[in-house]
């Protein structure tokens, strides 16, 4: 903890030059800002990577008063704290990971008036003591963080955000802010019913990532495809792997590192120490890949994560745009990549079928994973499709692989009805249910073992498929099934007929599917997003200073036991390595230098940077 208070004189920019060394706030934050200064409360949702940290910390700098911070993620408070000390900024936490010494020197220097910032656990609120505590210091605001745990069903920290309306009933002069990136309308309204902020300012900022590339692919073999993707693409950088099951996690992480990536594993099956280990590493060493469920992720704000790939179809559009929203907080272009192939559509419609819970349940599982699917078939625009299940309307992006290379779509009405009539035959004919392999290989005429044990050469569709390949039924089913048009049967994953397949059948309904683009050997790359935000790649001959600035940053980084990105981004490493700064004002001026970095780094960078010029 610093000691002297920071120069808040000035108000919210100078907060923002001086403390955090940006120019200008970004999209909503000023309003919000300003509204939180005046005392107004306010309920915020940005996309993950937004900037909505800002929103509440400024605040809490330029009132008078300790900003309390109630936060469900424990494990990173550490650094979160760390983070905002090295940048001069008076914080502590408060949780049950810590022991009673450091625990009681927080509480002081809260009563002193001597913190900016303090975070708690929505638990500690529940507790008389803590409540007494935060009577005895001066309150500037209450900031809720991931808001939506207070409306997710079945949410771990459900309970305890409900309790979080008793701040408004015991300290009603204090402004209090909720921020969430879950965005739907009906998430929306039930954070403001529930942490009773019906009368706040409500912020809906843009949802759109403008650096982020979306690419979704068609999965053969995905961990051949992810290396690919790593080793052309993304060598040496950070970046996160989401899939399904633990095994795979494991086979993957080992996979990537037999092949030379440094890569670690992340589940909920490994031990504690374990997962906390590989966490902590994730977010202090660079270019490390990351192989998690989805267990992973939540509130990491490790800003230069430049990608996220998924080997296994998610659940949902929130939960995909989530996951990939980890990538390129920085503002630089990432990429999100998702392989995807028909046994993903298999395997999570039988789990659905197969899930427990009512109707409703189920159709609101269904709803979900076939706005999934449209995204994944879609032939226009992803970030289109994307942000417009946000409610939120745009024009083609630019930056998304149908935008870089346009996918055909193609009358696939025929090919659907030889399909359906395939299974109606297997099923009229013969009282049969069998899954997608058997169906193909009876439309390509194959006389395997099984098409000739079970006689299905003697079916008059035996055959009638040959004009396409078995990669391209294998896309036929997969649209089929993802348009409703097929349905996917009990604990084997059967194909059995819908209410729709009967409009196919007849001529009643034309289906259009989509071809995937050819793939020309080197993938044009991507170009930035329209926000223009994104920095291009990095010249040639500003590599060297880079390099050498990323070396200090890592050695420093150790010494001091935090996050690389703690000591300075990549985006202002970069900015540094481009400009080259000769004084300490010339330093001062670039995005992400603020006054205590700058008074503490400042002659190093100055210095590494002479280093090199007498090197060369
Ligand atoms: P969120 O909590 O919404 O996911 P963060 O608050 O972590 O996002 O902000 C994302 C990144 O953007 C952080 O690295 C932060 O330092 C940076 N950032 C936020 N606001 C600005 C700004 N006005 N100018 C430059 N960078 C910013
Ligand atoms: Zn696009």
């Amino acid at each position: 903890m610093a000691d002297s208070p920071l120069p808040a004189p000035g108000g919210a920019l100078s907060v923002l030059r001086e403390v955090f060394g940006y120019d200008s706030f970004r999209g909503h934050q000023q309003e919000v800002i300003d509204h939180v200064c005046a005392g107004g409360d306010a309920l915020v949702l940005m996309p993950t990577g937004g900037g909505k940290s800002l929103c509440y910390q400024i605040p809490a700098l330029v009132r008078p008063g300790t900003g309390v911070v109630i936060s469900p993620l424990i494990a990173l408070m550490q650094d979160q704290v760390d983070a905002l000390t090295a940048l001069g900024v008076r914080a502590g936490f408060l949780n049950s990971t810590q022991d009673r010494a450091s625990r009681r020197a927080v509480e002081e220097a809260f009563t002193r008036g001597d913190l900016d910032l303090l975070y708690l656990a929505p638990e500690a609120l529940r507790s008389e003591a803590t409540m007494g505590l935060l009577d005895r210091g001066r309150l500037a605001l209450f900031a809720i963080d991931e808001a939506h745990c207070v409306s997710q069903w079945g949410h771990d920290f459900r309970p305890d955000y409900l309790a979080l309306s008793v701040l408004h009933q015991r300290w009603p002069q204090v402004p209090r802010i909720a921020l969430t990136a879950t965005a739907t309308e009906a998430t929306r309204a039930e954070i403001a019913t529930r942490l009773d902020l019906t009368d706040a300012r409500q912020v809906v900022s843009s949802f759109d990532r403008p650096n982020i590339t979306y690419r979704i692919v068609p999965k053969q073999e995905p961990r051949k495809q992810l290396l690919a993707l790593v080793s052309t693409e993304h060598a040496g950088d950070a970046g996160i792997v989401y899939c399904l099951s633990r095994a795979s996690v494991e086979q993957t992480a080992e996979f990537l590192s037999a092949n030379g990536i440094a890569a670690l594993p992340y589940h909920a099956g490994l031990d504690p120490v374990t997962r906390a280990r590989h966490q902590s590493r994730f977010l202090r060493e660079d270019g490390l890949i990351m192989v998690a469920t989805i267990a992973f992720g939540m509130g990491i704000d490790k800003p230069d994560v430049r990608f996220v790939a998924h080997l296994d179809l998610p659940k949902s559009i929130e939960g995909y745009y989530q996951e990939t929203g980890r990538a390129g907080r920085d503002g630089l272009a990432a990429t999100a990549w998702l392989a995807y192939g028909l046994a993903d559509v298999v395997q999570q419609r039988s789990l659905i079928e197969g899930s427990e819970g009512d109707l409703a349940h189920r159709r609101r599982l269904s709803a979900h994973l076939d706005a999934m699917l449209a995204l994944c078939e879609t032939v226009e625009c992803r970030r289109v499709n994307l942000l417009a299940y946000f409610g939120q309307q745009s024009a083609p992006c630019g930056n998304c692989d149908t935008c870089l290379e346009p996918p055909q779509s193609w009358d696939g009405t025929v090919a659907a009805q030889k399909l359906l009539s395939t299974i109606w035959r297997l099923h009229r004919e013969r009282g049969q249910s069998f899954g997608a392999g058997q169906a193909i290989d009876i439309l390509l005429g194959k006389r395997t073992d099984k098409v000739t044990r079970h006689r299905h050469d003697q079916l008059s569709v035996f055959g009638v498929g040959a004009e396409l390949a078995d990669r391209e039924w294998r896309a036929v089913v997969r649209q089929t099934l993802a348009q409703g048009l097929l349905a996917v049967q009990g604990e084997y994953g059967t194909l059995a007929l819908t209410a729709a397949s009967d409009d196919v059948l007849a001529g009643r309904r034309q289906v259009m599917m989509r071809r995937e683009p050819e793939r020309t050997a080197s993938r044009a790359r991507s170009r930035a997003g329209r926000a223009g935000e994104v920095a291009a790649e990095l010249p040639e001959r500003a590599r060297p200073a880079f390099d050498q600035l990323r070396a200090w940053r890592a050695a420093t980084a150790r010494e001091s036991g935090v996050p690389a990105y703690v000591i300075f981004h990549d985006a202002t490493l970069r900015q540094i390595a481009i400009t080259r700064p000769g004084t300490l004002e010339e330093l001062s001026a670039i995005s992400g230098v603020g006054q205590a970095k700058l008074a503490r780094y400042g002659e190093q960078i100055l210095g590494e940077l002479t280093a090199l010029d007498r090197a060369g």
